[in-house]
C-alpha cells in the first residue's frame, strides 16, 4: 500500500532517524540488488529524494 508523503513524515523521518529503504536492508547485496529478487526502484532511498514521491515500505525489509 502506498501511502502520500507529508511534512510530518519528512519532520519525523530526520528526527527518528527511521530507515525502510533498500540501502539499509540485509537482503541488499553489493550488486545493489535484492537477494530474493524484488524489484527496489520504489524502495531506493534516492526516490524519496521526490518530495511527491508516495512511501511504500517493503514487507521483506530486514534491518541491517
Ligand atoms: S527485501 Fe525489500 S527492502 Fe530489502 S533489498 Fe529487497 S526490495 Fe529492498
Amino acid at each position: 500500500m502506498e501511502v502520500p508523503q507529508d511534512e510530518t513524515f519528512r519532520e519525523e523521518r530526520e528526527r527518528f532517524a527511521l530507515r525502510w529503504n533498500c540501502e539499509d536492508c540485509a537482503l541488499f547485496d553489493e550488486q545493489e540488488r535484492c537477494v530474493h529478487g524484488f524489484p527496489t526502484h520504489r524502495h531506493r532511498r534516492s526516490r524519496y529524494l521526490d518530495p511527491s514521491a508516495p512511501i511504500l515500505i517493503c514487507k521483506e525489509f530486514d534491518l541491517l
